[in-house]
């Protein structure tokens, strides 16, 4: 059980998509960079549906970002169309999976029944606001067993994850040393809500580590993420793959993209009948690999590009966009 599907140690990589508003071009470039990095590795690839948000999840995204990646030229060897060793592919069909990891976490009283809703949380919260992580969890219910549950009949509760006061350090594939003290990052983090569902902090690292993943590349605004998922990763005694922290997209004004920028979506580009060959060739000089815009396949940059090749800084889309892809 503890063992990855991936005794040969081969280099496996993942698209995570989140079917909640629809794909954009940031999304693509990251998944362009992920696909390459395990495809010249002569590894394989997985695609994983990341739907445990409910309540954020649209219907017909999964499908359309299937037809998105291979719109785009991308492949990946298993996934919830043609299912795999590791499967099923889909998040939302996992759940005893979780619920056994997080046994595993009770049983080593690494998770506590929390009690506290969000706004007794923000009040007794000693640190200001970590930015977008929210208030530090204060420890209201640190002292509870895992047992304590069983007291907590009716109440709804969380269940979180204890962090140590010590510090997480990763060798990034893109950003070099990283370290962070998560215990100061929001502290305790929730894994799971009782009778509502697991968090993806939980669901992201035994999905990892289920699918034999080996390399994790994915958006920069992850990287709070990370130490809490390598927190998990040892306490279930499991290894901890790369992860590489890929600089967002913005716009002209320098905004993160946000699903809910219409224009730089992927399905309104494809609808727009826009050149997916143009698209990567844009994305791939965006990256530096190429200082002309070469249309092109995901394919057709394999063995072409350095490892950790990538920009420092924040990718600007180009405001002439259609114009360019358009032909
Ligand atoms: N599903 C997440 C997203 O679309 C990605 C999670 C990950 O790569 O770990 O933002
Ligand atoms: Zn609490």
């Amino acid at each position: 059980m503890n063992l990855p599907d991936n005794p040969e140690r081969t280099v496996v990589g993942r698209l995570a998509p989140s079917p909640t508003g629809g794909l954009h071009l940031g999304h693509a470039r990251t998944f362009l960079i992920a696909w390459l990095a395990a495809r010249q590795a002569g590894g394989r690839m997985i695609l994983r549906i990341e739907d445990l948000d409910a309540s954020r999840v649209r219907p017909g995204a999964r499908e359309g970002a299937v037809a998105d990646l291979r719109w785009l030229g991308f492949d990946w060897d298993h996934g919830p169309d043609g299912g795999g060793p590791a499967g099923p592919y889909v998040q939302s069909e996992r759940t005893s999976f979780y619920d056994r990891a997080l046994d595993q976490l009770k049983a080593g009283e690494w998770v506590y029944p929390c009690t506290c809703t969000r706004a007794e949380v923000a009040r007794a919260a000693s640190a200001p606001h970590a930015d977008e992580e929210g208030p530090v969890y204060p420890g209201t219910c640190a002292s509870r067993r895992a047992a304590d549950a069983l007291a907590l009949t009716g109440r709804p509760f969380a269940w979180r994850s204890r962090t140590p006061a010590e510090t997480i350090v990763w060798n990034d594939l893109f950003q070099g040393r990283i370290e962070v003290s998560p215990d100061r990052l929001g502290g305790d983090f929730i894994v799971a809500r009782h009778a509502v569902g697991h968090a993806y902090q939980l669901a992201v690292v035994v999905d990892d580590h289920a699918m034999g993943v080996t390399q994790v590349i994915r958006g920069l605004d992850l990287i709070p993420s990370t130490p809490r998922q390598i927190l998990l990763y040892r306490r279930l005694g499991w290894s901890v793959p790369d992860f590489g922290h890929v600089p967002l997209a913005v716009d002209g004004e320098g905004r993160r993209l946000a699903k809910r920028s219409e224009s730089l979506k992927l399905e309104t580009l494809r609808a727009a009948g826009a050149d997916p060959r143009g698209l990567i060739g844009l994305l791939a000089q965006s990256c530096g690999w190429s200082s002309v815009l070469e249309p092109s396949r995901p394919g057709d940059w394999i063995g072409r590009v350095g490892p950790g090749a990538i920009p420092g800084e924040p990718w600007v889309v180009p405001h002439d966009l259609m114009t360019r892809l358009i032909i």
